[in-house]
């Protein structure tokens, strides 16, 4: 680890200004990603700028229509949300079957779809949600928000500080996980709202993606049975270690059909 400032501003204000004294000052949310890169020396920053002591960044709050999630809300801390077990269980449930019990209890929401790893839980259901990602200076849908491989529309001294979602109708996540890491081999996060359902897939490729030709088919039939003959493509989807693109594309469907399943 090289060495760094440390910083723990008490608001959001306060962080922003820390963040701008240094084009090398870096965001810590539960530290999950960031310190082990700090401690492989990937990162050099000039300054941490902690988030844990922000007030109000962890909460998770009913708005209007919507329900609100601060940036600092711990994977435990959405598992456990009363308001979500009731409103939206498919996001407490996948929240609960990220990674372990030390992760669940630093990781973060924020830091979560910040980082934009390829087979991270949140990006395929904020995206699936249609949700809204608010930062200290705008607002941006989920759909444009992930660009590609640990890639988002964040500026490197922008902050989120909480995603908005609509409750949908019905919702499931569900995922084949690496049995060590838990992370997605792949992961699809299924939302069928009044109009429209929306699919979002992690884990399969270098980014979060949707698919179309499910939304359009569930959108008639919410059923599992009408995805039977939508086959995925492996073009474009990963081949690592832990599986090959076609077995990724076979998963996709299998996990798709378990989502709706388990939308009941
Ligand atoms: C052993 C292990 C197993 C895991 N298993 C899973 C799994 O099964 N599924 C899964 O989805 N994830 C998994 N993870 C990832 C983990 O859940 C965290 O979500 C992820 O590591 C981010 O951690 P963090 O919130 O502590 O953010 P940090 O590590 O503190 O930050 C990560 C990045 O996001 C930036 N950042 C943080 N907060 C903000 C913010 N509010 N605004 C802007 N930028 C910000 C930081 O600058 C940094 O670049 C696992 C991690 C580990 C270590």
């Amino acid at each position: 680890m090289y060495d760094f400032q440390y910083a723990r501003p008490a608001n959001i204000v306060e962080a922003r200004a820390a963040l701008s004294g240094s084009n090398e000052a870096v965001l810590m949310a539960g530290g999950q990603t960031l310190i082990p890169t700090l401690k492989q020396r990937l990162r050099k920053p000039s300054v941490v700028v902690d988030l844990g002591s922000v007030r109000n960044l962890g909460e998770v709050q009913i708005m209007k229509d919507k329900i609100m999630i601060g940036a600092m809300a711990t994977h435990a801390n959405v598992a456990a949300s009363p308001i979500l077990a009731k409103r939206l269980p498919a996001l407490a449930a996948l929240a609960g079957g990220i990674g372990d019990p030390h992760v669940r209890a630093r990781g973060t929401i924020g830091g979560s779809i910040a980082n934009a790893d390829p087979a991270a839980d949140y990006p395929a259901a904020v995206v699936a949600l249609n949700a809204d990602i608010v930062t200290d200076r705008r607002t941006t849908a989920a759909d444009s928000f992930f660009k590609g491989l640990f890639e988002t529309t964040l500026a490197r001294d922008e902050i989120v500080t909480s995603i908005h979602i609509k409750v949908p109708e019905k919702a499931a996540y569900a995922k084949f996980p690496n049995p060590a890491s838990r992370f997605a081999l792949v992961g699809v996060f299924v939302a069928k709202f009044k109009d429209n359902v929306r699919v979002a897939v992690t884990g399969a490729g270098p980014s979060v993606f949707r698919l179309p030709d499910m939304e359009k088919a569930l959108a008639q039939s919410f059923t599992p049975d009408a995805l039977v003959d939508i086959a995925v493509s492996p073009d474009r989807l990963n081949s690592d270690i832990h599986a090959a693109a076609d077995y990724r594309a076979h998963l996709i469907g299998v996990m798709a059909r378990r989502a709706v399943a388990a939308c009941g």
